[in-house]
């Protein structure tokens, strides 16, 4: 599996810096955001070291789907099914990504705006 060894979600991932996780399995672990944007802010990495989208293959199409529904489990259990919630993924520069291991935020318990800033 691959990892990087000055990577902070790695890190968290090994729990070699600690986090608030609210779930792990053999390809996925979310964890609280530290700087949360909602009352809800919920971060899922793959615990494969997958640096952005633009390093995705074929490989993690199953990975990404599960993510996906991952994203929807962790709403649904705070209630925010009906009301709603946002999933956002930060790719590169213009994107807004600043950490360098592939990162789903899932945001809820407020109306976000649109378009993003
Ligand atoms: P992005 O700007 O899309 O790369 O998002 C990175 C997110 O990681 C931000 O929302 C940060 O608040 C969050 N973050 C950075 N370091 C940590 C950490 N040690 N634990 C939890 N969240 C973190
Ligand atoms: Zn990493």
């Amino acid at each position: 599996m691959s990892t990087i060894s000055d990577c902070v979600f790695c890190k968290i991932v090994a729990s070699q810096i600690p986090a608030s996780i609210v779930h792990r399995d053999e390809q996925l672990v979310a964890f609280e955001d530290i700087s949360p944007q909602a009352p809800m802010h919920v971060l899922i990495v793959p615990v494969e070291h997958v640096a952005s989208t633009n390093a995705l293959s074929d490989e993690h199409d199953a990975l990404i789907g599960r993510a996906m529904r991952l994203a929807a489990t962790l709403a649904r259990q705070r209630g925010y099914s009906e009301s709603g919630y946002r999933i956002v993924v930060n790719t590169g520069s213009d994107g807004g990504q600043t950490v360098n291991h592939l990162h789903i935020h899932v945001l809820g318990g407020r109306q976000f705006s649109w378009p993003p800033g």
